[in-house]
């Protein structure tokens, strides 16, 4: 079994800014906050990096994120080493976030190396032609009522074609 790791790519925090909202500010930096995705109220402690703009805004009122559009979570910044983006509250972010795994699969090649990533029912990342190719061809077209089955069934295709399934805790 894989174990999930976050690369902190923010993907899935780009559309969270109305479901993950401050109830309350008690200083600088620290604030609870509340996750309207399941409901529940959480401490939060912003990292050090980010605690001067996120009070900012707080003070001045922006984002307010309460509206139907789309919007990031708040708390989604750019990285200060200026590679792609990072959760200001990571150690303190919410369980639906601690919980979320955006790939359920991984895909090994006959090194071992991971060569693909399964996300939602079984749609595959992958830069491996020859797998997406197998993917398409054999796997997309089998029966998804059960998952265990289906996890089986493509295990024995990706071993027939010398790659492994690792199916993430
Ligand atoms: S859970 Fe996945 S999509 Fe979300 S930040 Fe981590 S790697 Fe990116
Ligand atoms: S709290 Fe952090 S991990 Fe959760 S949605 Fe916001 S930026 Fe993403």
């Amino acid at each position: 079994m894989a174990v999930f790791e976050c690369d902190r790519c923010g993907k899935c925090c780009m559309s969270l800014g109305a479901l993950i909202t401050i109830e309350r500010q008690l200083n600088d930096r620290d604030y609870y906050c509340r996750s309207k995705i399941d409901n529940t109220v959480f401490p939060v402690c912003v990292d050090p990096a980010y605690r001067e703009e996120i009070a900012d805004e707080y003070d001045e009122g922006v984002p307010a994120h309460s509206g139907p559009e789309k919007l990031p979570c708040r708390f989604l910044r750019r990285s200060r080493d200026g590679d792609g983006t990072t959760c200001a509250i990571y150690e303190t972010r919410p369980k639906v976030c601690r919980d979320f795994c955006c790939y359920r699969l991984l895909i090994r090649n006959r090194e071992g190396v991971v060569c693909g990533k399964v996300i939602g029912k079984n749609t595959i990342r992958t830069e491996d032609a020859a797998l997406e190719k197998l993917w398409n061809d054999q796997v997309t077209v089998l029966p998804y009522e059960d998952p265990a089955a289906w996890t089986k069934n493509v295990s024995g295709i990706l071993e027939e074609h010398d790659y492994r399934a690792d199916p993430v805790e």
